[in-house]
């Protein structure tokens, strides 16, 4: 049985098509810049790789044109679309409404466009690939698996903000968290791994171009670090993590910018690039080889935003049995994990660094020692693979 799963950006849409028999994609890609002249389409199967600029107006056509390639009758990996049994749409926002994934039907995408206050940008595309699913696929279940879902099993004094109560109350504004379907992957996965009873108190790093961080007790979320948008917690690519609130109105101020400039910088200009004038962590240690001490301050405060999360979380949680890397940068990049686990000696971590720099990467390794009173292990994502597990369940799909 095949399950579409389709993740949509602001202006992206990445998709896999997954052979839920063996959970293996039989293929994926992404189509890019959508809504701009420089559309760009990417599609994958097996080991070829088809790539094409071609204008694409909105996340429908785009959803169509994905939808061709699958069943092109040269290199489609479909005979026909009614293979695809069932959909699942990566959405960003549940709000307080959705403590896991759910079956789509009229209320929950009402509630759904209520909730899209806090994704301007994420969520209409959401809705739309939703929508644009129930027209050119009738009859064929759509499941909405939540980025934030995960995380609503935090108690209130954890996720609410300190302002006045009524904004609560009248806005929900409070902390939600993000990448909920990675932390969930990782934590179950290294609970099946190393067995639930080792694993009763773990913290999963999810870094890559956004990062954050989740404690996680007895297998429920009991905080993280990101908030009612990704912003919130560790220094990022591009975004700052947490700041002074006040620097806000300082910046606006002296830049003689509005607000929504300011998040603008804090969210795009602001992370490694606000510091190097790089984003990506891959090129950042490239300028670090060069000699370049910005980039060293870059990922040296990352580092050290990171160490300030896991200390609090280690507290949080009474102890710590198990710290997961995963992401692009958690999975792979053994400098960032040496600078982020040198110093934690003091919570009976104790990591064999050789095998950190020599592990081979894509495959669940354990980097601590025998010694060590923390496990710490590198274990890579598969976010796609929990949207098509909650399609079958929620889709009801046998
Ligand atoms: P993600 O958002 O999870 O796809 O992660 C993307 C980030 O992972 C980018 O900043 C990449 O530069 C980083 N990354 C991927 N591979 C490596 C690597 N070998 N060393 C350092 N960073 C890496």
């Amino acid at each position: 049985m095949k399950v579409l799963v389709v993740n949509a950006g602001s202006s992206s849409l990445k998709y896999q098509v997954i052979e839920m028999d063996n959970e293996i994609a039989v293929a994926s890609g992404i189509v890019e810049q959508i809504g701009s002249e420089n559309s760009n389409i990417v599609y994958k199967h097996d080991d070829k790789k088809y790539e094409h600029n071609e204008i694409v107006a909105d996340h429908i056509t785009a959803l169509q044109k994905v939808i061709a390639l699958l069943c092109d009758k040269e290199n489609g990996v479909l005979k026909d679309i009614s293979e695809i049994k069932g959909i699942g749409h990566r959405v960003l926002h549940s709000g307080e409404d959705f403590t896991d994934s759910v079956l789509v039907d009229e209320n929950v995408l009402k509630i759904c466009k209520k909730n899209k206050v806090f994704g301007p940008l994420h969520m209409p595309a959401n809705i739309g690939c939703i929508e644009a699913c129930q027209n050119i696929l009738p009859g064929v279940p759509n499941v909405a698996v939540f980025d934030t879902s995960f995380h609503l099993t935090m108690e209130k004094d954890a996720y609410m903000y300190a302002i006045p109560y009524e904004y609560y109350e009248k806005y929900k504004i409070r902390k939600y968290g993000f990448h909920g379907t990675s932390h969930k992957y990782v934590s179950e996965a290294v609970r099946d791994w190393l067995g639930a009873e080792n694993c009763k108190k773990i913290i999963t790093c999810h870094l890559g171009n956004g990062s954050s961080l989740a404690a996680i007790k007895d297998g429920k979320c009991i905080d993280t670090s990101m908030g009612l948008t990704p912003l919130e917690g560790l220094v990022m690519g591009t975004r700052s993590g947490d700041i002074d609130p006040a620097v806000v109105e300082f910046i606006a101020t002296v830049k003689k910018v509005d607000v929504q400039e300011v998040l603008r910088i804090l969210n795009k200009e602001s992370g490694f690039f606000g510091i190097c004038r790089e984003s990506d962590c891959r090129r950042v240690c490239k300028l670090i080889d060069a000699g370049d001490e910005k980039a060293k301050l870059a990922l040296d405060m990352f580092a050290h935003s990171i160490k300030k999360y896991i200390g609090s979380y280690f507290i949080e949680l009474g102890g710590l049995d198990t710290l997961v890397f995963t992401g692009g940068i958690g999975e792979n990049s053994d400098y960032c994990r040496k600078l982020i686990l040198t110093g934690l000696e003091c919570l009976g971590v104790d990591v064999d660094f050789d095998l950190n720099a020599n592990m081979k990467r894509g495959i669940p390794t354990v980097i601590s020692t025998e010694k060590s009173k923390v496990k710490v292990v590198v274990l890579p994502t598969n976010e796609e693979l929990v949207i098509a597990r909650d399609t079958v369940k929620f889709g009801n799909l046998k």
